[in-house]
C-alpha cells in the first residue's frame, strides 16, 4: 500500500486499488462500516469494492473495516473534483 500525504490538506492518505484497477486516495485510518443501500457514506474495502454504507452503528453489527475515500473528508475537496473534469467541455 502507498502511504502518502494529501497535497491539499496535509492529512495522511493511502492510495488503494479498486476492483476496476483505479487507484483512489483514501483516509489512512481504518474505519468500521455498516453496509447499507441507503447509506450516505462510501467505504472502500480491502477487496477494492466501493460500498454504500454508514459509518456509525452497533459495533457487533458492523459489516467490516475499510477506508473512506479521502475526498469525503478533505478540507479542500475541490482539488479532487477539478482533476478529470477540467477538460470536459461546458464545465466550469
Ligand atoms: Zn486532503
Amino acid at each position: 500500500m502507498n502511504e502518502s500525504t494529501c497535497r491539499a490538506c496535509g492529512k495522511p492518505i493511502i492510495w488503494m486499488k479498486t476492483k476496476a484497477g483505479r487507484t483512489m486516495p483514501c483516509d489512512a485510518r481504518l474505519q468500521l462500516y455498516w453496509q447499507s443501500d441507503e447509506g450516505s457514506q462510501r467505504i472502500l474495502t480491502h477487496a477494492g469494492e466501493l460500498k454504500r454504507c454508514e459509518l456509525h452503528g452497533i459495533p457487533e453489527e458492523a459489516s467490516g473495516m475499510g477506508r473512506t475515500p479521502h475526498w469525503g473528508s478533505c478540507a479542500q475537496p475541490d482539488q479532487f473534483r477539478k482533476r478529470g473534469k477540467a477538460n470536459e467541455p461546458g464545465r466550469v
